[in-house]
């Protein structure tokens, strides 16, 4: 392994998952829904397969009828008009829509700004670039992870080629407000910087919150990639189909990277989850409350088993900090979760650089059944 990729290992996500299979235990770790989505998406998966659509290689940018569904959905909910032929591109899921901005976007020796703690995929992308990441810490404050603007503006150097985002936030769950979003636009433009913004929990925001694409203010659309993904919205992880929207300078770059590391994916797929960006809004409606109830479920469940509970706007991620339990240390608490009372749980200090800020955090994942939550509640009150 090279000494660019050497600090980064086995992935967590595998790590926990594999411990959850091993032990036993209710998976509350890797987020990934235990039910899958829409009967009528994966007929319409079932339809293509059958019809031929998609079981060769598709178009490099993506099929038509996705590019054109992406675009639409980009106009109908925010106002955002995206050339469906120059300025959507289809990815392998987020994780090569990231990547694949990342090696297309630096230069070795930029650096990256971004919000800690973060998806652990940011850290190894930008460190296959040759790139150097400068993170800013979100911290705990009234209940809340919560931006410093003041810090967010001090990390920006003569260096900085980029700002990397993501809200709604893993593992957080903060959504960031439009007073926040201006901010770092602001900044953004003052300083010439690009904004990766990865929105795939655009759909997954609770109590009336409202996402916000920082592409919709003012300055950014020409300096922005917008990363989104089907897996989340539409409880198909394991599809792989995600998406960029970016002017074409920059969907064009990206897609030179793309090209050399996939070049495509999921053929069938991508006409299905076209199909899929098109359903009722009650779909969508539907998701968020489905998914609100069961992040009280898991919150109250876990306050009741003495976690502090910082209650996420948005995602289907609950960060809990162990230090009521007597606990300090997330990774021996996570190792030691499963043989204690079967339960698998993530440790946010695989999110930071700086390991110590996230030392006493823990994320629990509730796109469970809520049979499945109930019981892991169950288990985790047994701790104390
Ligand atoms: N970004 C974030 C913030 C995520 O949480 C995830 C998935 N866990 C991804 C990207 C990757 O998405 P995909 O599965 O579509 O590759
Ligand atoms: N994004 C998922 C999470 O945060 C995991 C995806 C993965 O396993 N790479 O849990």
């Amino acid at each position: 392994l090279n000494r660019r990729l050497a600090e980064f290992g086995t992935t967590i996500f595998a790590e926990m998952s594999a411990l959850a299979v091993r032990t036993g235990s209710i998976n509350l770790g890797q987020g990934f829904p235990d039910t899958d989505g829409p009967e009528e998406v994966r007929e319409a998966a079932v339809r293509a397969l059958r019809d031929g659509r998609g079981n060769q290689y598709p178009p490099g940018p993506g099929v038509p009828e996705l590019r054109l569904a992406v675009a639409e959905h980009q106009l109908k909910r925010y106002g955002l008009s995206f050339d469906p032929d120059t300025e959507v591109l289809v990815t392998a899921g987020a994780t090569e829509a990231i990547a694949a901005t990342l090696l297309a976007l630096l230069e070795p020796g930029d650096e990256v700004v971004a919000l800690e703690p973060y998806y652990d995929s940011y850290a190894a992308c930008i460190a296959m670039a040759g790139a150097t990441r400068v993170p800013v810490t979100l911290r705990p404050h009234d209940g809340a992870y919560r931006l410093d603007l003041d810090e967010l503006r001090a990390a920006v150097t003569d260096r900085t080629r980029l700002l990397l985002l993501n809200t709604p936030h893993n593992p957080t769950g903060t959504v960031l407000t439009r007073e926040e979003l201006t901010a770092i636009a602001e900044l953004a433009v003052e300083r010439d910087l690009l904004v990766v913004t990865d929105e795939v929990y655009e759909h997954l925001v609770f109590d009336g919150a409202a996402h916000v694409p920082i592409a919709t203010l003012p300055g950014m659309r020409e300096r922005t990639v917008t990363i989104s993904s089907a897996g989340k919205t539409f409880s198909f992880t394991g599809w792989k189909v995600g998406w960029i929207t970016a002017p074409p300078e920059l969907t064009s770059a990206v897609r030179s990277a793309k090209q050399f590391l996939t070049y495509v994916s999921s053929g069938p797929f991508q006409y299905a989850i076209a199909e899929a960006l098109r359903l009722p809004e009650t779909y969508f409606d539907g998701l968020r409350a489905d998914l609100g109830a069961k992040r009280d479920l898991l919150s109250d469940g876990l306050e009741q088993a003495g976690f502090t509970v910082y209650r996420p706007a948005g995602t289907y991620f609950v960060t809990t900090d162990i230090r009521p339990l007597g606990e300090t240390d997330g990774f021996a608490f996570c190792r030691a979760l499963p043989e204690r009372c079967g339960v698998v749980a993530i440790p946010n200090a695989v999110f930071y650089d700086h390991r110590e800020e996230g030392a006493p955090f823990v994320r629990f994942a509730f796109c469970k059944r809520a049979d499945v939550l109930e019981e892991a509640v169950g288990r985790l009150r047994g701790l104390r």
